[in-house]
C-alpha cells in the first residue's frame, strides 16, 4: 500500500460504495447555486459539493450530521475520504 494512502475504521466499514443518485448538489439546487465537484455521502447517499465549491456542502453535511465518509461522485474517480480522520483511500 502506498504511504500517502491511509485508511481508517470508517473507510474500512464501507463495503459497497454508494454511487451518486443524481449528478448535482442537492443543497446547491435548492438555493440556485453552482458547484465544482460532487461527493456522495456514504452514510445517507446524499450528493453534495466539494471544498473547492463556494458552498462546501459535503463537508458541512459531514460535520452537522456526523457522516464521516464521502466518495467522489466524479466520473472516472474511485476514492473515499473520511473527514474526521483526514483519511483517503482508492477503491
Ligand atoms: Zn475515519
Ligand atoms: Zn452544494
Ligand atoms: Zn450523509
Amino acid at each position: 500500500m502506498a504511504t500517502e494512502q491511509k485508511s481508517c475504521a470508517h473507510i474500512d466499514g464501507v463495503k459497497d460504495v454508494r454511487p451518486p443518485a443524481r449528478r448535482e448538489c442537492e443543497e446547491c439546487v435548492k438555493i440556485g447555486s453552482s458547484w465544482v465537484h460532487l461527493r456522495t455521502c456514504q452514510s445517507c447517499g446524499g450528493t453534495r459539493c466539494c471544498d473547492s465549491s463556494p458552498n462546501r456542502h459535503a463537508s458541512a453535511h459531514a460535520k452537522s450530521s456526523k457522516h464521516p465518509v464521502i466518495a467522489s461522485a466524479e466520473i472516472g474517480e474511485r476514492w473515499l475520504y473520511c473527514y474526521p480522520d483526514d483519511a483517503f483511500a482508492e477503491y
